[in-house]
């Protein structure tokens, strides 16, 4: 079935140009920018021109709008070689038109037209010499680094690596860069080359699943109890049945009950009554956090976007935009009245957009989604203190990350030995934050796969800078393809060769250290012994790359950066692998799910063992069966005693007579009974039934002439 001839389909696509028209509508009453325009701002945001320029948009086709308003904008990419129309993929049926052919060595202003949505806008671009060059070294163009996207479904990081000067090629070429959605497996890791990237670390499944990452974070409680009340109190069910039973008994709380590796809000309840929940039904149980921070009434939960670029050292850096999803009814306090209300208690978008209340506003202070920014600004009204607030957010990060460190950094040496150039991974991870009355930050969950999908503008001014920077912070430049190639072959042949006295091999020529501007925070913090050559060169780049991120580890306060010591070492306290209470419930509880099974399995055997023993006996065939039966009946006569006639009882007693005498002619019992009384053997019984015998032998007679 075709799904885009359904009537279904086409109601969604009404539903939807309805929506946007209506959206248009209202903005133009209000005299603010109509979606299209801004749709225009980020086809222009996408391209190389920062410069603010100068753009017109007067209505060419008539119909259109009439008055032409004069605004400041981001310039606009020249195209270099079209000389008519050129279509580009992207956003809402662009189509770009250049109107002068441009040379772009040539210090000239360009001018163009942008069509989007059938309008026309004149736009004009300022020319190449103008444009600002992030820093004075090579771009990423220069190094024509290969990436590889196939394995994601988001076409926006294609085209965004394209506008950076990335080549797209295939899995199977020879990528700088594979950017996939989900976590590769080993094999992909073990086979890398020294300059491929890859934007994931294995082993960050540590935190990015909810039962793993309580664990990690319970166990960083019992080690450091003050410092790490970062989430809620969280029990692993069915293995902290008890424990959760009894903190129920003893506090009035609410709880919220997860799969333990679910997402997007799927399978989460309320209650305050665990003991509606089955003793092993696996479950993640949490207080709720009953006071939440709200705004206009609404709760709300903050993704915080994070970059690590570095396991060891630990480099991590947050992007100072994301966003803040709502939920779309006002929040009241959980009551057994409304505590099935999801749209209430849960502020996942993936729920929320079914509420026909979904805001879809894209004004900065309004919509079910918006911008970080417009949230700091929320708070300096309310005279909150922003600064103490990231501040504490960075805390719960770095805190989370730590808290799987020395997985991660085992991991990582253990998959890239001969990673000596560049990091082989990098990750962006979506931190999901809920703040509290108190702007108390807690850390709810984290996602090693963010969502990039760019339904709403406030996504599209969000995600996209943010992959840009990202890939541009990551694209050292130092991963030169060719010289590391060169190098490889280099040692091979030298391994065949066998040849002594090495020559030095890593003499990197690729970019000078590139000094941390101004802006870029100067590193006043001690860094890491290996902060030499190549890692220098690699922390230089990130660090004169930043774009909207902050580095927030290592620290740039002395203070802190010792403060954060202190966790690194939580390996040389208690093992990541060793038992902790909840663990050995586990192992208990499995090991008494083996010994059902294997009593199991043996009753089963048993039985299986009878029956095949009470087939065998039926199977026997009839001739057996009859031999058996007759020797059965012979046995039993053999046992009932027949008759004995007189003649024969006669004939019995003479051959008994016979026997009597000829033992007596013999002297057959004498010559026993001598033997016997010389050893000492003869019984009471003989003594008594012949007692003149005895007699004899005591007088030391011979008793073989006496009888
Ligand atoms: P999922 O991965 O399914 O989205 P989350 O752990 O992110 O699961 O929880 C979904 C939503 O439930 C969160 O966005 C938040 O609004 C709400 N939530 C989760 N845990 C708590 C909690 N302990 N207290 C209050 N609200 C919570």
């Amino acid at each position: 079935m075709n799904l885009k001839n359904s009537k279904f389909y086409k109601r969604i696509q009404e539903l939807r140009h309805f929506s946007k028209e209506k959206i248009r509508k209202d903005r133009e009453q209000r005299g603010l920018p109509v979606p299209v325009l801004r749709g225009v701002e980020m086809a222009l945001s996408e391209c190389h021109c920062k410069r603010e320029v100068e753009m017109e948009w007067p209505c060419i086709s008539p119909g259109h709008r009439e008055h032409t308003p004069r605004k400041k904008m981001a310039g606009i990419k020249e195209k270099k070689k079209s000389h008519g129309a050129a279509r580009s993929k992207g956003g809402q049926g662009m189509h770009f038109r250049a109107v002068k052919l441009v040379n772009p060595e040539d210090e000239v202003d360009a001018e163009g037209f942008i069509q989007l949505n059938n309008v026309r806008y004149r736009v004009s671009c300022p020319s190449k010499g103008e444009v600002p060059r992030k820093g004075d070294g090579p771009s990423i163009s220069d190094s024509k680094s290969a990436i590889c996207v196939s394995n994601s479904r988001y076409a926006m990081i294609g085209r965004i690596s394209k506008s950076l000067g990335f080549k797209l090629v295939k899995e199977s070429k020879l990528w700088n860069i594979l950017w996939s959605d989900s976590f590769p497996g080993v094999e992909l890791f073990k086979n890398m080359k020294r300059f491929q990237q890859i934007n994931h670390f294995p082993g960050m499944i540590e935190i990015c699943r909810k039962d793993l990452l309580s664990r990690n974070l319970n166990r960083m409680l019992k080690l450091y109890p003050h410092d790490y009340k970062i989430f809620p109190k969280t029990w692993m069910l069915p293995a902290d049945y008890g424990d959760a039973m009894n903190y129920a008994l003893n506090h009035k709380r609410t709880f919220i009950l997860k799969p333990d590796s679910g997402a997007q809000g799927r399978g989460i309840w309320l209650t305050n009554d665990l003991k509606t929940i089955g003793a092993n039904e696996r479950l993640i149980c949490q207080t709720y956090i009953h006071r939440p921070l709200l705004i206009d009434g609404y709760k709300f939960d903050l993704r915080v976007y994070t970059l690590i670029t570095s396991v060891d050292p630990l480099r991590i850096y947050v992007y100072n935009e994301g966003l803040a999803r709502f939920a779309t009814n006002k929040y009241v306090e959980p009551t057994p009245n409304n505590a099935n209300d999801l749209y209430m208690h849960l502020t996942n978008y993936s729920v929320n957009k079914r509420n026909s209340q979904y805001d879809l506003c894209d004004n900065d202070d309004c919509g079910s989604k918006r911008k970080l920014s417009a949230i700091n600004n929320w708070m300096r009204r309310h005279n909150y203190d922003v600064a103490e607030f990231w501040s504490n957010v960075d805390d719960v990060i770095i805190k989370t990350v730590l808290s799987a460190w020395p997985v991660l950094k085992h991991n990582y040496h253990a998959c890239f030995p001969g990673h000596d150039t560049i990091q082989a991974c990098f990750e962006i991870l979506g931190f999901d934050i809920l703040v509290d009355w108190k702007l108390k930050p807690y850390i709810l969950e984290v996602n090693h796969s963010p969502s990039f999908h760019t339904n709403e503008q406030v996504d599209r001014e969000v995600k996209r800078p943010l992959i840009k920077d990202t890939l541009t912070l990551v694209s050292t430049v130092l991963a030169d393809k060719k010289q590391i190639m060169r190098e490889d072959r280099k040692r091979v042949k030298q391994r065949l060769l066998k040849t002594k006295g090495e020559t030095p091999i890593r003499q990197r020529s690729v970019v000078p250290p590139v000094k941390p501007s101004a802006a870029n925070e100067p590193p006043t913090a001690p860094e890491p012994e290996q902060e030499e050559g190549l890692l220098a060169h690699q922390i230089a780049w990130e660090e004169s790359h930043l774009g909207n991120f902050r580095k927030i580890m290592p620290p740039d306060d002395a203070t802190r950066c010792s403060y954060y010591c202190k966790f690194y070492s939580q390996t040389n306290q208690v093992s990541i692998f060793a038992e902790t209470a909840a663990s050995k419930k586990r192992e208990d509880l499995a090991r008494k799910m083996r010994l059902q099974i294997e009593e199991k399995r043996a009753k089963q055997e048993q039985m299986l063992l009878q029956a095949k023993t009470k087939r065998k006996r039926i199977i026997q065939p009839r001739i057996v069966r009859e031999k058996q039966r007759i020797q059965q009946y012979r046995l039993k006569e053999n046992w009932t005693p027949g008759f004995i006639s007189d003649a024969e009882e006669r004939l019995r007693n003479t051959w008994q007579h016979m026997r009597n005498e000829s033992i007596k002619n013999l002297k057959i019992t004498e010559n026993i009974y001598s033997v016997l009384f010389e050893f000492g053997h003869l019984s009471n019984t003989d003594i008594s039934v012949f007692p003149n015998m005895y007699h004899n032998l005591q007088c030391g007679l011979d008793i073989r002439g006496s009888t």
